[in-house]
């Protein structure tokens, strides 16, 4: 890469992230750790979180009754009475605050929800993750840049109406990668161009660019949130900076001009996953969210929350595997004894659990964190989220490693035995 091209590169995400705020762990590489703030988190953990939950319990009743991870896994799809059943226990609206219709949780006890979702489904995990990040967290994160009164209204008309459709029946997703553009959005080539009158926007992008690649929920959502380039009439579009045109739009699935692929990945099976070709798709300026160029800023603003949704996910899973090593240690007899008393083994349990215990404790800190107002959390999650995958992977290998042959045999092949079948193997692939 040219320095100037990386500058640019740099420049995008420095100038996206806005004005800082307080971080407790932004010394810590100078080796100063402000541990007051750790312990308040603490304590606004305990207040926030509830073990005895009924939400909580109505979920876990709910997961182990009527859900089955491996009919996901078999099927690659998710099955419709399960996205009624999120819907109906109010977990596709639960971040959406209560003035707009959902149940405003803290990200205390959503961490919780997470956890509990993907201790038993790593798939709906995700769903209910990205249902509240897309287009909800992008209307809300809005409010922040919103200076003059008549930004704050037009900002309100979008969130009335589009986070009651969420909380309602619509599912949302986010779009921000096509296939020229993953890490690097200053090279973005979605084009969105300005009519004449200004009273519409045209999106375009072909399936090779400018199209969205890769959006997580993009075969089911309703309502997307999209980032593209502004392009105003008869303007060269070879000429323009994206770092300053990058806008975020409203975009309904039902307008005319989007083609939706579905896609497949080594793992995540049954992960509604979409590219999306926007041919000339019209989006009214009222969809336009925030200013031009405010796109990335909407955008990035949800990278915290993002990666602490994903260590509780991951927290649920590793849960998930130490129970299932804890109990075939046990159970498993070789060489005279059960297997977890062979001191490689007891080793390998001990450092599970350790890892479970520490990314809980690392989980609960950055909540309480991000429940605070104000907080720059973006070290802090990004480093649980660092923590929590290297943990996850390592678990799953352990695991794996643990159960022998029955790690490496698939769900449905241990079943055909009539062996207790315990899926391994499908959370080989998920981490990353
Ligand atoms: C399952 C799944 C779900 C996804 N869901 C969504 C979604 O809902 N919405 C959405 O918009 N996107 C989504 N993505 C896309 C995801 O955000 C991108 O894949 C990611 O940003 C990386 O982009 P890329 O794949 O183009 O890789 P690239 O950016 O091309 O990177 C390729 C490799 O180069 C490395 N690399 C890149 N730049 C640098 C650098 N400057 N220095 C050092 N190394 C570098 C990367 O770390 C990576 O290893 C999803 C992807 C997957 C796999």
């Amino acid at each position: 890469m040219n320095e100037s091209a990386y500058e640019r590169f740099k420049s995008t995400f420095e100038s996206a992230h806005g004005q800082q705020h307080y971080s407790p762990f932004s010394k810590l590489l100078t080796g100063q750790i402000d541990y007051s703030a750790i312990s308040q988190c603490l304590d606004i953990w305990k207040s926030k979180a509830d073990k005895a939950d009924p939400l909580l319990n109505k979920v876990h009743d709910w997961l182990t009754s009527e859900v089955d991870p491996e009919r996901i896994e078999s099927e690659s799809k998710i099955p419709d009475d399960y996205l009624q059943g999120l819907r109906k226990l109010d977990c596709l609206r639960a971040r959406i605050p209560e003035q707009y219709g959902g149940l405003g949780m803290s990200q205390c006890r959503y961490s919780q929800l997470l956890e509990k979702l993907g201790s038993r489904s790593e798939v709906l995990a995700l769903v209910v993750s990205v249902q509240q990040l897309g287009v909800a967290q992008g209307l809300l994160s809005l409010q922040k840049l919103e200076q003059q009164p008549e930004q704050h209204q037009k900002g309100e008309a979008l969130r009335n109406k589009y986070l009651d459709q969420l909380a309602t029946n619509a599912i949302g997703a986010f779009c921000l990668t096509t296939p020229e553009t993953g890490s690097d959005p200053s090279r973005l080539q979605t084009i969105a161009r300005a009519s004449p009158d200004g009273s519409h926007f045209e999106l375009s992008g072909d399936w090779s660019i400018g199209g969205k690649l890769f959006t997580t929920l993009g075969t089911i959502a309703d309502l997307y949130i999209m980032l593209a380039v502004v392009a105003f009439p008869d303007e060269d579009i070879t000429n323009l900076d994206p770092r300053k045109r990058i806008t975020a739009f409203i975009v309904e699935r039902k307008y005319p001009g989007i083609s939706v692929k579905p896609l497949s990945f080594c793992g995540w099976h049954g992960l509604p996953n979409a590219a999306i070709k926007l041919d000339k798709v019209r989006i009214p300026k009222e969809n336009r969210v925030g200013e031009v160029g405010d796109g990335l800023k909407i955008a990035f603003m949800n990278l915290g929350s993002g990666r602490i949704n994903i260590s509780a996910i991951s927290l649920g899973m590793m849960k998930h595997l130490a129970r299932v090593a804890r109990w075939w240690g046990v159970k498993r007899v070789q060489g005279g004894k059960p297997i977890g008393k062979h001191e490689l083994n007891t080793e390998q349990l001990v450092s599970m659990n350790a890892h479970v215990y520490a990314t809980e404790a690392f989980l609960q800190f950055v909540s309480a964190l991000a429940d605070q107002p104000d907080m720059d959390i973006r070290l802090e999650a990004a480093m649980l989220k660092l923590f929590s995958s290297h943990a996850l992977v390592d678990l799953v290998d352990e695991t794996l490693q643990l159960r022998g042959g029955r790690g490496y045999e698939s769900y449905v092949s241990q079943a055909s035995r009539g062996d207790t079948a315990i899926a391994v193997e499908r959370l080989f692939a998920v981490p990353g």
